[in-house]
């Protein structure tokens, strides 16, 4: 969401003036500055000067912040078995961890590096670290989810199909196995193709943060939070998998396969 203000335009954590990017930390800091008498060069202007006090902080340049996806189709056009009334606030939670992406990454380009010393018991950079993985995941993993719901449901076919039957053994077998681990699991069940062995595989997360192995690249991606299914289902997990899978878009994950399989450095070698 943006607002206005004066020449400038705000969006979340960044102010837009002068023609350029600026944190709002940044905003304020400069007319903190200002404020007690500072005066600043036009060059200093270009490249705000830091105060004495905060010369160990982090002081990375602003990155762009992230901004949430549009899925509001998945609510203009409902899906069988998965309402409106559910989607919505589900969207809104994924809005929510854009928010908190952008927050963590602001901060992180303003912590104190050296007061306190970094410590692997707490610091804040140890926190700031930790949780930009949640909430980074949590904006990736609801993307790919809200990405990979809409279709007809059905069967995957092409390559994808081909891949299941080769790492789980048939399609029935895959989707009994798909189905128990979203009974198994607290928050994800993701199937994705693991580069170092060159196969499907599913894995369970009970977190946004974990547990998926590095180098696997996700394919289908199934949110059994609480959140996802309660307002349709209450606890009844089991018929919200199956609304999952009659709207699930295999297209999609066909696609995300395919891209995964083109990097063509699966095996061994995908960790040299
Ligand atoms: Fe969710």
């Amino acid at each position: 969401m943006t607002t206005e203000k004066r020449g400038t335009e705000v969006f979340g954590n960044f102010e837009v003036s002068e023609g350029r990017l600026k944190t709002r930390r940044e905003v304020l800091l400069m007319g903190a500055l200002a404020a007690g008498g500072a005066v600043m060069s036009s060059a200093a202007q270009a490249a705000p000067s830091v105060p004495q006090s905060a010369v160990s902080v982090a002081a990375f340049r602003p990155s762009q912040p992230v901004l949430a996806k549009d899925f509001n189709h998945l609510v203009s056009k409902p899906m069988e078995g998965l309402s409106p009334k559910q989607i919505e606030p589900h969207l809104k939670l994924y809005q929510g961890y854009v928010a908190k992406t952008n927050e963590i990454h602001n901060a992180l380009n303003t912590v104190d590096l050296t007061t306190p010393a970094p410590n692997a018991t707490y610091h804040p950079l140890r926190e700031l670290l930790m949780e930009q993985s949640y909430a980074l995941n949590g904006v990736v993993y609801h993307e790919l989810y809200f990405g990979n719901l809409g279709g007809a449901g059905g069967m995957p076919t092409g390559d994808l199909a081909n891949a299941i039957d080769a790492s789980f053994g048939s399609m029935g077998k895959f989707m009994d196995f798909f189905k128990a681990s979203g009974k198994c699991m607290r928050g994800w069940v993701i199937v994705g193709w693991n580069e170092r062995d060159g196969q499907l595989r599913a894995y369970g997360l009970d977190l946004h943060n974990m547990w998926v192995p590095a180098k696997v690249v996700p394919v289908v991606v199934l949110d059994v939070y609480e959140h996802a299914y309660m307002i349709d289902y209450g606890i009844n997990r089991g018929a919200y998998l199956d609304a999952f899978l009659k709207n699930v878009d295999w297209n999609v994950c066909n696609r995300r396969l395919e891209m995964a399989m083109k990097l063509g450095h699966a095996g061994p070698e995908a960790t040299a």
